[in-house]
């Protein structure tokens, strides 16, 4: 094993394509999440959470070298920041610029009445858009080190991560640019001083080493278009802050960059949670617990996980993570597998979609929604606003996931193709109906991966350390991935029928 007496610096620009929201920990006046801030109110990044991002992401993608990650991250703890076992400091990243703050809504539904859950109504404090300044500092590198840290550094140029909060339901996804690169060795005695005395460093750009081939993930990127049906008015609940508009009782969630109204990834995510959820029940239909449904409170997977024996004891044994997420995988139905339950993470994600035409809006009266149980007002009328989208864009993100659940994602794929779906709110009352259209569908893997002999296209590219291919739209219906989809759907019915 090599190793240097010095140190590496590298530096960049965390850019956020989409809204972030890392938690204080606090509650607001208006809000149940506000944003972490230091003392002088800038939002930052605390280095553990970039720590935890690092880490997350070596281990989708280096599932066989994970002695090399552990050496080099030491025992990440969740809180506290740098850890004295790891040789890799994670600084804290502070916004550039003031950054425009904004929220996000949640609203948890019954499947069964398709009304909204008493009490179940939620706000968090996000940043739009913001940027970060990054820096990461490795003592005593070993050559391994950056084998490692190269290709994450690769995936967050790529923009295939996510920070902070409700990164399934959209928020949080990341884009490091700018790299920079600097060693500062003590027998380089110029470059040394320079750096203790000024802080100055003569840094390089960052390129990746295409020769060397990594891990067994995949990643594939499903951009989509929306189509509103003939009612032509679409309806998302906004934060239902008193005072935000003096137009109305209710606005549309609204970009405060652009001022466009967007739907927001979580609204997309709910609906599609529930039509795989018709899936699996529809290929078993003997076992009508093959699919939980996440918001019983008795009988949802989150549940079941949390009052089991087995995982208690686990716990007090002071087993292995590993085999106590192996448990809780074990515990977990295959929409959760997929969707993330509260004790495993979502393997898909949901952007904000933009409708980037102009747009018109109007306003109605509805009966008002009580924003704190989420059930109806009785007599209460609401001036609320709705809109008339034309060319609504988003974008589904997969990662690492199985050929039974892309079994699952074609059947869901062509489930929302040939059906309407209702997205935002007054569902019931007509609105937010639409068609979907895929625009297309990008698929990328490692070397390792069991995607390598499925695909059937020719023009495959690399990109980092991944081989991509943009598929043809209709591939549900091409001759050649008859066999493909064929194998994907009966992985799908021996996961069903575990
Ligand atoms: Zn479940």
């Amino acid at each position: 094993m090599d190793y240097k007496a010095e140190r590496k610096i590298i530096t960049g620009k965390l850019i956020f394509e989409t809204a972030l929201h890392i938690g204080s920990g606090e509650e607001g006046d208006w809000i149940d999440s506000t944003l972490i801030k230091t003392k002088d109110g800038k939002v930052f990044i605390p280095g553990s959470t970039i720590a935890g991002i690092f880490r997350e992401l070596a281990e989708e993608n280096f599932k066989n070298s994970m002695g090399d990650i552990y050496k080099l991250f030491g025992t990440i703890k969740e809180v506290g920041g740098v850890n004295q076992a790891s040789r890799i400091i994670f600084c804290d990243a502070f916004i550039s610029g003031e950054g425009k703050s904004g929220y996000r809504n949640g609203v948890s539904i019954r499947r069964d009445t398709l009304t909204s859950q008493v009490g179940a109504l939620f706000s968090l404090e996000t940043v739009e858009k913001p940027s970060f300044d990054f820096r990461l500092i490795i003592d005593n590198p070993h050559d391994e080190d950056m084998n490692i840290v190269e290709p994450i550094l690769t995936e967050l140029k790529s923009g295939r991560a996510a920070i902070g909060g409700d990164k399934s339901r959209g928020l949080g996804w990341v884009r490091l640019s700018s790299i920079q690169i600097a060693d500062i060795s003590p027998s380089d005695l110029d470059g040394f001083v320079d750096y203790l005395v000024e802080d100055k460093i003569s840094f390089q750009g960052f390129s990746i080493n295409k020769d060397k081939t990594y891990g067994n993930g995949n990643y594939m990127e499903i951009e989509y278009a929306l189509m509103l049906d003939d009612m032509n008015a679409l309806l998302i609940i906004s934060s239902g802050i008193p005072g935000f508009s003096e137009n109305a009782d209710q606005t549309l969630v609204r970009d405060e960059t652009t001022g466009k109204f967007f739907i927001p990834g979580s609204s997309i995510k709910g609906p599609l949670r529930a039509q795989a959820e018709r899936i699996i029940r529809f290929l078993n239909m003997n076992n009508k617990d093959s699919a939980c449904d996440p918001t019983d409170s008795d009988r949802s997977c989150s549940v079941k996980i949390k009052n089991s024996e087995e995982i208690k004891r686990m716990k007090e044994e002071n087993k292995d993570g590993k085999e106590i997420a192996n448990k809780i995988r074990e515990l977990s139905c295959p929409i959760c597998k997929l969707f993330g339950n509260g004790y495993l993470a979502s393997k898909i994600f949901f952007t904000d979609v933009y409708d980037d035409t102009s747009q018109t809006t109007q306003k109605i009266d509805i009966v008002a929604i009580d924003r704190f149980t989420g059930g109806a007002l009785e007599g209460a009328k609401f001036n609320t606003e709705v809109a008339t989208a034309v060319n609504l864009k988003g974008r589904i993100i997969l990662k690492d996931i199985k050929e039974w659940q892309a079994g699952l994602i074609a059947f869901l794929l062509r489930d929302w193709m040939m059906s309407d779906i209702r997205i935002g709110f007054g569902k019931l009352k007509g609105y937010g109906r639409c068609k979907v259209d895929l625009e297309k569908i990008t698929l990328s893997w490692q070397d390792g991966n069991w995607l390598k002999d499925k695909v059937k296209e020719d023009n495959i590219s690399k990109s980092g350390f991944y081989n991509s291919v943009v598929l043809e739209k209709d591939f549900l219906n091409l001759k050649r991935y008859e066999e493909t989809l064929d194998r994907l759907v009966k992985k799908l019915k021996d996961e069903v029928e575990r």
